[in-house]
């Protein structure tokens, strides 16, 4: 195992922070790329991170592992100490209002410009000389404030990886998670031995997320030129969602590292037998196909469904009191699906999206992620 350190541009001076990466396997056969908690107030991938590091190294040294596996368990050191009067506020940069999850950069035009004269009819080589000019593009983007310096930092340890894993939650939820639809095929079983009750598809969410800034620069550019030469996709990534931000707990990180485990192994990624794949428990849907479900009107919010169960349309998902006038307003959901993540909060702002079902049919069109 190899751990690295990679300084994030200090704020003032006195302030140090790092970016830590672990890697383990033989480099130069392929990369596969997992960090957690981007979203610093969403806890349990770092957990789960923490268990694949000890099983990672147990591994290494029995010579079972095919691929470098990078693993970064702290992926936002600029959030988590970001508490404000006993509240964690990872989700934001409290300097920029940004989210910590938006806005990657999209190199995809220059490098085009840059590899128009040297792609071949070799996929292979079309995608090395990608992945080179990528690497390269990123290592002379300029950065001008921390959060620059950390999104920068994690796409350039990210950006030559095939696989990309990135570990999130919800407020209160099912496990599920984004990628995709060309990506799906690879996908599919990660769901499977993770038991995902959600899989939401959407080549492009709009927001320019983590996940979206790898597989979005390889679909450019084969849209660009993939009816001249041959371009694979050279990464594909995942966003999971490991439940609710309370759900760090031995068992389930236990279980989560078990079955990324199981994925690496049926991925080739790890030598030995795969186990043997679960079922899926609900079909993947397309990301458009969500809705998100919000309140006309604020009050004290009591759900009367639980992530996890699937609504008829017009289902009763919450009541909202107002105990002063006694009102009480009922929200439903309008689309079948499946109920698969809800909020925390017990007080409802007018228009406040309160729970996310995932039905089956597209209607949404546009930035399609939450804020
Ligand atoms: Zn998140």
């Amino acid at each position: 195992m190899h751990h690295s350190t990679h300084d994030i541009l200090a704020p003032v001076p006195g302030i140090a922070r790092q970016i830590h990466s672990f890697h383990f396997g033989p480099r130069g056969a392929g990369k596969i790329y997992i960090q957690a908690s981007l979203h610093a107030d969403e806890l349990p991938g770092m957990l789960v991170a923490w268990h694949l590091k000890q099983r990672l190294a147990e591994l290494e040294a029995r010579g079972l592992l095919r691929r470098e596996i990078v693993l970064v368990p702290i992926a936002n050191p600029v959030g988590l100490e970001q508490v404000l009067m006993d509240v964690p506020l990872g989700r934001f940069e409290l300097q920029s209002g940004e989210n910590f999850n938006r806005n990657f950069v999209d190199l995809s035009d220059p490098i085009g410009d840059q590899i128009e004269a040297h792609l071949n009819q070799d996929p292979a080589h079309n995608v090395a000389l990608i992945r080179e000019y990528l690497r390269r593009a990123l290592d002379a983007h300029p950065t001008h404030t921390p959060l620059q310096s950390q999104r920068l930092t994690l796409q350039r340890l990210a950006c030559d990886a095939e696989m990309v894993l990135d570990l999130h939650c919800d407020f209160d939820a099912v496990a599920h998670l984004y990628t995709t639809p060309e990506a799906w095929p690879q996908v599919e079983p990660l769901a499977r031995y993770l038991g995902t009750q959600a899989s939401l598809l959407a080549t492009d969410s709009g927001g320019q997320s983590f996940d979206e800034c790898f597989t979005l620069v390889w679909w450019q550019l084969q849209q660009r030129f993939g009816k001249q030469f041959p371009i694979p996709q050279g990464s594909f990534s995942v966003t999971v969602e490991l439940r609710g931000q309370g759900d760090v707990n031995h068992p389930l990180a236990k279980q989560d590292c078990g079955a990324i485990l199981d994925y690496l192994t049926h991925y080739g990624a790890i030598e030995g037998e795969a186990a043997q794949m679960p079922a899926l428990l609900y079909p993947e849907t397309p990301l458009a196909g969500v809705e998100p479900v919000a309140t006309p009107l604020g009050g004290l919010l009591v759900f009367h469904v639980a992530p996890g169960q699937y609504l008829e349309a017009g289902q009763l998902i919450a009541e909202v009191i107002d105990p002063l006038s006694d009102r009480v307003t009922p929200v439903r959901n309008a689309q079948p699906g499946l109920l698969y993540a809800r909020s925390l909060r017990r007080m409802a702002t007018a228009g406040m999206v309160i729970a996310h079902v995932a039905g089956r049919q597209a209607y949404r069109s546009g930035y399609l992620l939450s804020p």
